[in-house]
């Protein structure tokens, strides 16, 4: 059977089907196999009407008196019906379904899963999913409900699989047999683990059959990623020799000393820099634990040697910060610092300097990676904050070199710590380097959890108090313009005005232009501004180290990662510093607030996180959302320790990749995704 032709050939499937399926982006019997149910319903267990109780039931009728409701709130429905059984009446309501009044026929039995709840002022059963009852299969009353796709409901997904049924059996595999490990994957082939979630008879069935795709899925991962450091280990890189004396040098002009952590970190990337295969290395460490100063002392490297080096920043405002910095730090040993953003002046100007290589150190933003940015010999190429760049990006960097017999080094860096258990899982080859260790002097920050009724008590006067000892304050709006979900930006700093008329308060967000946002950024490191409100534009690597208060509005609108990248923020100067997340109302916290309240471990928060939000979206996230795992969970360490093991043995025989055509294809697309490895 060939997966990959078109669903028109394929049994069952007439042209109508066919248009349809397309329009959804469903185009080969793969995908369509692959198109997996959301959630499975029990219809066992029919409850009779009598005897309903609140909560998720099941309930055998039929269903009449259809009605589609428009409310006044435009393009917002709600279809109501009442379904009968020889016990009693209950009346279903579907929201924004309005297909659903001419889905039902009158005369047929029905079964009826979904939440019987107390709402809109009585009891009803709300958003039940459905299946006629004698379509229910005898085998089993256990059925998969599909997400509905583009214009298709989901009850058709269950009828084009009930057609294709009896094909199962010859779907090919995707991994050989050998590599599945069998006391992990209890399900051996593909075709059993796809019977298993679109015809299962119970939860057991479908857990297998995802454990199978899950295994699958990592297998590749974690395949691609070995293949790729085989193959990077094959480039040549330009060896950037270690000078101690130069080192030390640059290391003795700091304002303060090296933490154990940054020596370590520094050491590890020197030494890389040496050899003449590239370096991949990530550079991890939370905010705030100076991750800036090691990068620079690598530039160095590259530089004293006679090279370029260049390094990407994420936002305009962070690159500017960076080049600042850097020039304060690099001028004196000779180097050359230039700023490219989409707002430099004179941009021809420093292009040409870039590719005489009158300018060693290019820090930048994307308007690095134009095509007319050529640089004359660019060795090293560090990307901070690199999970806000793709890919795609991060190779246009690497190919910046005139001279195309060698790669750059490159080093990436992220205050996102990945989690360890993920780390020693799936990234179990990547080299990296970890900044555990806060500089001497920092006092942790604390975070309070308050709600928004309590500002004016509590918040005000230690906004005030801490002013006028000449500190700042970072006021976090989630949005520019007024919303009803948020206060805005330009609502909050007007507000503030009005509290404390005697400060300096701007504000700041995206839509700014940049030259205006560089001149607010500016004064606010400058210490012009008391009070900055801002969208969290902020949020990454920006340091302003006189700066003591983060206050987060709307704080339950955010993530926990984004949340502990904002609070690092502040925090960085040896000043105590406060984290205030505002809540609306009086709603409980969130669990994630909480935790964030309790720890400033950005490694501690991040496991949290993986326990919280799962794995797929972290993973998601350090990609820049290029790599969606779909079922893999990557908590499950376990099974991540079997695929790599066998995706170990797998690599070392090169034919294999030549051998397993779906396969090789897969991973080729994998490799582009993950230079993480
Ligand atoms: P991040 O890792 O978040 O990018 P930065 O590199 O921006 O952190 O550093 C944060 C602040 O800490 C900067 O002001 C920097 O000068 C300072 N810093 C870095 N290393 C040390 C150190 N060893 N001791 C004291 N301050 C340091
Ligand atoms: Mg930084």
């Amino acid at each position: 059977m060939d997966l990959f032709q078109s669903i028109e050939n394929v049994k069952g499937i007439g042209p109508k089907t066919t248009e349809i399926l397309q329009k959804a982006g469903i185009f080969t019997l793969h995908d369509l196999l692959y198109y997996l149910p959301r959630t499975y319903e029990n219809y066992q267990s029919a409850t009779k009407i009598a005897d309903l109780r609140p909560g998720k039931v099941v309930i055998r009728g039929k269903i009449k008196e259809l009605a589609v409701n428009r409310t006044r709130r435009r393009n917002f429905t709600i279809t109501e019906g009442i379904i009968s059984d020889n016990s009693g009446s209950v009346r279903a309501v579907w929201f924004n379904q309005p297909y659903r009044a001419k889905q039902f026929d009158k005369n047929k039995e029905y079964c009826f899963s979904g939440v019987y709840d107390f709402s809109y002022g009585r009891y009803q059963l709300v958003s039940p999913s459905s299946v006629v009852a004698s379509d229910m299969p005898t085998s089993s009353n256990f059925l998969p409900v599909y997400p509905a796709k583009y214009t298709i409901k989901p009850h058709f997904f269950n009828k084009i699989m009930q057609n294709l049924r009896t094909s199962f059996a010859a779907i090919p595999d995707l991994l050989p047999s050998e590599v599945v490990d069998e006391k992990m994957v209890k399900i051996r082939n593909r075709a059993e683990a796809l019977f298993a979630v679109h015809f299962p008879e119970n939860e057991a069935d479908v857990d297998r059959g995802r454990t199978y795709f899950a295994y699958e899925e990592l297998f590749e991962l974690i395949l691609a990623a070995k293949l790729n450091k085989k193959e990077n280990s094959k480039l040549k890189s330009a060896s950037l020799p270690f000078s101690a004396a130069k080192t030390r040098e640059i290391v003795a002009k700091l304002p303060f000393k090296l933490t154990n952590a940054q020596r370590i970190a520094t050491w590890d990337i020197l030494q890389d820099l040496e050899k003449t295969t590239p370096m991949n290395r990530l550079l991890q460490g939370d905010v705030g634990s100076g991750k800036t100063v090691v990068a620079a002392l690598a530039a160095y490297q590259a530089i004293s040697s006679g090279k370029q080096a260049a390094l990407l920043a994420p936002t305009a405002i962070l690159a500017t910060q960076h080049a600042e910095s850097l020039d304060t730090l690099l001028r004196p040993f000779g180097v050359h610092v230039g700023l490219l953003t989409g707002s430099s002046k004179y941009k021809d100007v420093l292009k040409r300097h870039i590719s005489s290589g009158e300018i060693d150190l290019v820090v930048g933003t994307h308007a690095i990676l134009t095509d007319d940015t050529r640089f004359h010999d660019l060795a090293l190429c560090i990307i901070d904050e690199q999970h806000r760049f793709g890919v795609a990006q991060r190779q246009k960097l690497l190919l910046k070199n005139s001279n195309t017999d060698t790669v750059p080094h490159l080093l990436t860096m992220t205050a996102t710590p990945i989690p360890r258990s993920l780390q020693l899982s799936i990234f179990g080859d990547l080299d990296v380097s970890i900044l555990n260790e806060l500089p001497k002097g920092r006092q942790p920050i604390e975070t309070k959890i308050m709600p928004e009724v309590n500002l004016r008590e509590d918040l005000y006067p230690k906004v005030k108090q801490t002013i006028a000892e000449g500190q700042q304050v970072y006021w976090i709006c989630k949005v520019i313009e007024d919303s009803d979900d948020a206060i805005s930006v330009k609502k909050q700093a007007k507000k503030l005005e009005k509290v404390f008329p005697d400060m300096e308060i701007s504000f700041l967000h995206g839509r700014m232009k940049p030259a205006e946002k560089d001149q607010i950024m500016g004064d606010f490191a400058a210490g012009k501004i008391d009070i900055l409100v801002s969208t969290t534009v902020v949020e990454v690597g920006v340091n302003v180290p006189n700066a003591t208060i983060m206050v987060i509005m709307n704080a339950e609108n955010y993530g926990l990662a984004q949340l502990h990248q904002l609070r690092g923020r502040v925090g960085r100067g040896d000043k105590k510093s406060y984290c205030y997340l505002i809540v609306d109302g009086d709603k409980n916290p969130s669990r994630r607030l909480r935790e964030l309240e309790k720890s400033t471990d950005g490694f501690y928060l991040a496991e949290k996180d993986l326990e919280l939000r799962g794995p797929g979206e972290i993973y998601g996230s350090l990609q820049h959302g290029a790599l969606n795992l779909k079922i893999a969970t990557l908590a499950d360490t376990k099974l991540i320790a079997a695929a790599s093991k066998q995706a170990e043995a797998f690599a070392k025989n090169t034919e294999n990749m030549v051998k397993y055509e779906e396969l090789a294809k897969n991973i080729k697309k994998y490799q582009q995704l993950t230079t993480l490895n």
